[in-house]
């Protein structure tokens, strides 16, 4: 069987989904690997260093006609998709709930499309294959590096002789994965730490890696399914931004990470939060995205001044700005995944099986996945009969 890692063309994206290291593996299943040409150039990985791996180096168009399944970081742009051929498999982060419109078109193609965002997270045994937590991981250091360099002060308690240097107070709303290892990266760079999430669980956690966790009395838990928070209600998303706007006020430094699966990002940064800042403060929204994020005025991709000095950061696509660490764990994320797929040295689905059920999006010419199959169903007409 032949697994072909594609070169990422979304802009921006320097990942690729494959590196030498874990070449091993799949050679040892039985499988032939086979890269695009220049795949790794935005990791610096040159294609010397597969080929030395024992990997084959191929143009595009044979990547696509020889391979049975693809590798990737992104979902395929339009023209990939008309390369990908009945009966072959591509795994990536297709983001089905997004683009349901993607899968259908898979499926259309007679392509098994592979999500590895719909992986069951809380199995223990997908733990080796949670790209999720691996790049949201990446994206919480780095968001921490990127508040840091844009903060005109130090982070660290300093004493010299030329004075004393007092620590940064940094707050970091949401305590996911992201949301501890920015806890971690700001503790080790010395600042105070703050740190607040809707789930209570999380107070134990943040206490752990030296985070202060800050307790609002106006929002009860909202701990949901699957370890994820659920969504708030308005009254009590007002409520948690109010009780909030307090603490932002005496903050250097706000990361934010907020997430409800499915959903808009909650706002908890108001423009009113953002005008109680001190000059010179700084915000990272790393939950911007299309969809909005957690900071009213921040704009995604974009960096934003406010009139009283407060730099509001969103960056978009943080693991892909540390492409070759985010590879390497992307890289041991989708090869567990495969592996898990081989049998015999073949693609089998087994849709009895949870991480299949779970992650298989599109097969046998129609989408299979539920929650996907769900969102591509024609809307009820309007003014149809209420039951
Ligand atoms: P996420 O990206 O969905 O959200 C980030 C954080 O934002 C979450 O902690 C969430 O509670 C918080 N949040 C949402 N709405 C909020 C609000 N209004 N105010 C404050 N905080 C809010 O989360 P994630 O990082 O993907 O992790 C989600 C969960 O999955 C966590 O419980 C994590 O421990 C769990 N997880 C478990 C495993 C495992 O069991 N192997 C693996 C990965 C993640």
């Amino acid at each position: 069987m032949k697994v072909g890692v594609a070169r990422e063309t979304a802009a921006g994206e320097r990942r690729v989904a494959l590196v030498p290291e874990v070449l091993g593996k799949l050679t040892a299943a039985g499988l032939e690997v086979l890269v695009e040409t220049g795949a790794g150039a935005g990791s610096a990985i040159p294609d010397s260093a597969f080929g030395e791996a024992g990997a084959r180096v191929v143009p595009i168009a044979q990547l696509y006609t020889d391979s049975d399944v693809i590798l990737r970081v992104q979902k395929p742009s339009a023209s990939e998709v008309n390369l990908l051929r009945s009966g072959q498999a591509v795994i990536g982060f297709l983001t089905p709930l997004i683009d349901p419109q993607l899968a259908a078109t898979l499926a259309a193609r007679g392509v098994t499309a592979i999500s590895l965002d719909a992986l069951p997270r809380t199995l223990s045994r997908a733990q080796t294959m949670d790209a999720l937590s691996s790049q949201a991981n990446v994206g919480g250091y780095k968001a921490v590096l990127i508040a840091a360099n844009a903060y005109g002060r130090y982070f660290p308690l300093l004493t010299t002789a030329a004075g004393t240097a007092r620590p940064a107070n940094v707050l970091i709303l949401g305590i996911g994965v992201a949301g501890l290892q920015a806890i971690g990266t700001a503790r080790r760079l010395g600042a105070v730490v703050k740190a607040y999430d809707v789930r209570s669980e999380t107070k134990e956690q943040a206490e752990s890696l030296g985070a202060t966790f800050i307790v609002l009395t106006s929002v009860a838990d909202a701990s949901g399914e699957g370890g994820y928070a659920r969504q708030l209600t308005p009254e009590e998303q007002a409520a948690q931004q109010a009780e909030l706007n307090g603490h932002i006020a005496t903050m250097d430094v706000v990361i934010t990470t907020a997430q409800v699966p499915g959903r808009r990002p909650p706002v908890l940064v108001t423009a009113a939060a953002v005008a109680g800042m001190k000059p010179g403060s700084v915000i990272v929204d790393m939950a911007a995205s299309t969809l909005g994020g957690n900071v009213e005025l921040s704009k995604v991709g974009e960096t934003v001044v406010t009139d009283n000095g407060v730099t509001i950061i969103a960056p978009d696509n943080l693991p892909a700005t540390m492409p070759a660490g985010a590879s390497a764990f992307y890289a041991r994320n989708i090869s567990a995944l495969l592996l898990q797929f081989v049998k015999d040295g073949a693609m089998t689905y087994d849709f009895d099986e949870e991480i299949t059920a779970a992650t298989v999006i599109s097969h046998g010419g129609q989408v299979v996945q539920a929650a996907t199959r769900k969102l591509l169903e024609p809307a009820p007409a309007a003014g149809g009969a209420a039951s």
